[in-house]
């Protein structure tokens, strides 16, 4: 009974999400889900993606948290278009949270709208809000067996961002179990290892980012 319940859940998240990206694809957008771990570096991550795309697309943020608007600040400093969802205790965005702020957001002036999912690896990749992409990041201080406890992530995202790349030296922490194990969850993911404190990868990841919106 239980399942059941939870599965209407997820009919009517999916229809909500449909529509969002009808919202999206008339406005000329593409939409990217961001989805992490607490802590691992989504918002670190959207700072240097936004200098980086500065000149080349207009992006759009909605930042997703249970309380507070800490990383929305840290958006808006960088003065694009920001709207901060605050969950309310939800761990994860749906598609019915992203409807009720699409009008906050100037949609049709942007080319990329970033949603930065709460921190959690888990339910955020079952819930669908409308998005191209899900993009995953796992910070290396995390360890290299996450991508067989947590698989559905990793095989719902289109991208995983290894970051944190720096502290290599600091950690015994295996980068090539965690490539190995990713690739055999999902042979298509591209992966990048970054330092959003050094900046290294981050361009490889742009450059991506870039090819993939506009194909
Ligand atoms: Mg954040
Ligand atoms: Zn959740």
């Amino acid at each position: 009974m239980k399942l059941k319940v939870a599965s209407k859940i997820l009919d009517a998240n999916e229809r909500i999400a449909q529509d969002n990206k009808k919202a999206f694809e008339g406005a000329g957008l593409y939409v990217v889900n961001l989805m992490s771990s607490p802590g691992a570096g989504k918002t670190s991550l959207l700072e240097n993606t936004i200098k980086g795309l500065a000149g080349k697309s207009m992006v759009g943020v909605i930042e997703g948290d249970i309380t507070g608007t800490d990383d929305a600040v840290r958006i808006e400093r960088l003065e694009v278009p920001v709207v901060q969802i605050n969950t309310g205790g939800a761990c994860h965005l749906d598609a019915n949270m992203i409807n009720s702020v699409l009008n906050d957001l100037p949609l049709a002036e942007l080319d990329l709208l970033f949603i930065e999912n709460v921190g959690n690896l888990v339910c955020p990749a079952e819930f669908k809000v409308g998005e191209d992409i899900k993009v995953m990041i796992l910070s290396i201080t995390e360890g290299h067996d996450k991508p067989l406890k947590y698989p559905l992530m990793f095989q719902e995202s289109s991208a995983l961002i290894i970051n944190k790349i720096d502290l290599k030296p600091f950690l015994d922490v295996d980068v090539a179990k965690i490539r190995k194990d990713a690739l055999s969850l999902n042979p298509s993911i591209k992966i990048f290892e970054v330092s959003c404190k050094t900046g290294e990868g981050i361009d490889a990841w742009i450059e991506w980012l870039i090819q993939t919106s506009n194909s």
